[in-house]
């Protein structure tokens, strides 16, 4: 299997070549797809598997399908536990749109926010997020999530066992009902399933 049949578009295509990405990973080959025509995914996958890419090809295509506006509202989010986390995150965005014209900014809590506002300012498509941080901007008014069309709930069991369910469960009013929900957690108890009922819907499951 290609990139190029999973239906990537050429920008994209273009940067994963430069990054010397041959094939999709397994989770990619799973979740790309189902991805790509807007469903909700619950992703059972470790860090190491290629699952940051597994959700970020699919949303900047369907991002890039859709901008032509060219309006940099906050149209896709990434929750995710720690700051490391975050930063990788955005470096991904960052290698995946280099051939786009998206904008992505990331927050996290523990330094100055000062930057971090200034960036989203000037108008951000994607919005990388640690929960604390995420919700601190909602509530000085600078971020919206009215817009949002594509969530991302990443290492969500790490999530929970930090103590992060209070936060998610502020943030999860202020989404769109309707938009693209995908759930990634390395492991799946009690706890994860039954967020899982709550904030998809009809997802396919999507394990490796
Ligand atoms: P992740 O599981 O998202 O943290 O990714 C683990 C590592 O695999 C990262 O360093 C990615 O850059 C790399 N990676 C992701 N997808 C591919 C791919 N299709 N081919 C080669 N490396 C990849």
């Amino acid at each position: 299997m290609t990139f190029k049949e999973l239906n990537i578009t050429e920008p994209i295509l273009q940067a994963l070549t430069e990054k010397k990405y041959e094939n999709p990973t397994p989770i990619q080959e799973k979740a790309i797809p189902v991805a790509l025509e807007n469903r909700d995914i619950i992703g059972i996958a470790q860090t190491g598997t290629g699952k940051t890419a597994a959700f970020a090809i699919p949303i900047i295509q369907l991002l890039t399908e859709k901008t032509s506006d060219n309006k940099h509202n906050i149209k896709a989010l990434i929750l995710t536990p720690t700051r490391e986390l975050a930063i990788q995150i955005d470096e991904c965005f960052t290698d995946y749109a280099k051939h786009t014209s998206l904008r992505h900014t990331v927050i996290f809590g523990g330094v100055n926010q000062n930057p971090q506002v200034r960036q989203i300012k000037q108008g951000t498509d994607i919005l990388i997020a640690t929960p604390g941080r995420l919700l601190d901007l909602i509530n000085q008014g600078f971020i919206h999530l009215d817009n949002i069309k594509h969530f991302i709930l990443d290492e969500a069991d790490r999530m929970l066992d930090m103590g992060f369910i209070h936060d998610i469960k502020r943030i999860l009013p202020l989404l769109p009902k309707q938009r693209q929900t995908m759930l990634f957690s390395a492991t799946m108890p009690s706890s994860i399933a039954e967020l899982s009922r709550k904030i998809l819907n009809k997802p396919t499951r999507v394990e490796v």
